[in-house]
């Protein structure tokens, strides 16, 4: 079976974590991992040059998530993670006080780019660094050409999105997001393929709009899903109207989209009817949703998607999952 997962940071790292507990319980090949291939295109449109050194967050965080290395309590960055040198830099007056480069992330982004520096793609270097997590999926960057999410303020300003996330936590609100690069970007090698080749491509509790919403705008990402002969099964980032953690409201409100979990999956749209979704589960806290959801065109259900911990994250990708015999 080969599954792939679109996904940003946090959210999309902790489903897919799930999702290889359940498959390792499911499919087991015997030696502790599992017989079903998992690809995880990730979100690159939060990426920046800081200090000199490329940072990929979502890359960094599922990788160090699914490699067992995330500090837990945070949802990214190293355990066990100090800030000698974001200190030191600070004495310099050269500090970056909004956004926390910690010195062993920070070693994970020099060897980035000194990778990046040798001629190696994103996909390369991205590959490289997994030799060392082994994150137990395939993981890609949706594109080997920097694309970067750009935010313009409603004060008129533009600002890199995590300086909009991190520094002004989102509290300016945002008229639109410019995916700086798109144009001339292309999918990463095997992104196209591993969606056409797929059994189930599942878009993970994801931010809609700065997440998945980037990596679909990537040429040809969008196609591949609307034609792929897998069943596409979501799990809904909103619960009861609200994302459960960060600010995906103030995401979805500029693009003028509600805080629903209905409204996502509206957004994405039902394959039926020329979107990208075939089934979407929803938390117990949107049940009521379901039957307009299945009038939509989807596959829908509902369960507490709260992802506590693994073997909890594990029973939501195994209800994402079974949606798949109702949707194809
Ligand atoms: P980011 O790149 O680190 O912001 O992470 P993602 O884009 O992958 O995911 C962020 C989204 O995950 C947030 O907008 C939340 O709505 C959603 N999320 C986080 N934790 C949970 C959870 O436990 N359950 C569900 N259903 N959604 C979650
Ligand atoms: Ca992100």
């Amino acid at each position: 079976m080969r599954i792939t997962v679109l996904s940003g940071g946090v959210g999309g790292a902790r489903f897919t974590r799930g999702l290889l507990a359940l498959l390792r319980d499911r499919l087991p090949d015997g030696a502790g991992g599992t017989t079903a291939q998992v690809t995880v295109v990730a979100n690159t449109g939060d990426d920046m040059w800081l200090h000199g050194v490329r940072v990929c967050p979502d890359l960094d965080t599922l990788m160090y998530t699914l490699g067992g290395a995330v500090h837990e309590g945070q949802g990214w960055g190293r355990q066990d993670e100090t800030s000698r040198v974001s200190g030191d830099l600070a004495a310099y007056g050269l500090g970056w006080e909004w956004f926390t480069l910690g010195d062993l992330d920070l070693a994970t982004h020099l060897a980035r780019t000194q990778l990046l520096q040798e001629g190696l793609t994103l996909s390369q270097v991205t590959a490289r660094l997994a030799e060392r997590w082994r994150p137990g999926v395939r993981l890609l960057p949706m594109s080997d050409q920097p694309v970067e999410t750009h935010v313009e303020l409603v004060d008129g300003r533009t600002v890199h999105f995590e300086e909009w996330w991190v520094r002004l936590r989102a509290g300016v609100p945002a008229r639109r997001f410019v995916q700086v690069g798109l144009e001339a970007a292309t999918a990463a090698p095997g992104v196209v393929e591993a969606l056409t080749e797929a059994d189930v491509v599942v878009l993970p509790p994801s931010n809609p709009v700065v997440s998945i919403g980037t990596i679909l705008a990537v040429p040809g990402v969008r196609a591949a899903l609307a034609g792929t002969a897998a069943p596409v099964v979501g799990v809904s980032p909103v619960i009861g109207g609200a994302p459960v953690r960060g600010m995906a409201d103030a995401c979805l409100t500029a693009i003028g989209v509600e805080t629903t979990a209905a409204a996502v999956a509206r957004h994405y749209g039902s394959r039926s009817t020329g979107g990208i979704l075939d089934g979407w589960l929803v938390d117990d806290a949107d049940g009521g949703s379901v039957p307009e959801l299945a009038l939509a065109g989807l596959a829908a259900a509902a369960t507490d998607t709260l992802m506590t911990d693994v073997p909890t994250t594990a029973r939501i990708a195994a209800a994402a999952l079974s949606l798949v015999d109702r949707a194809s």
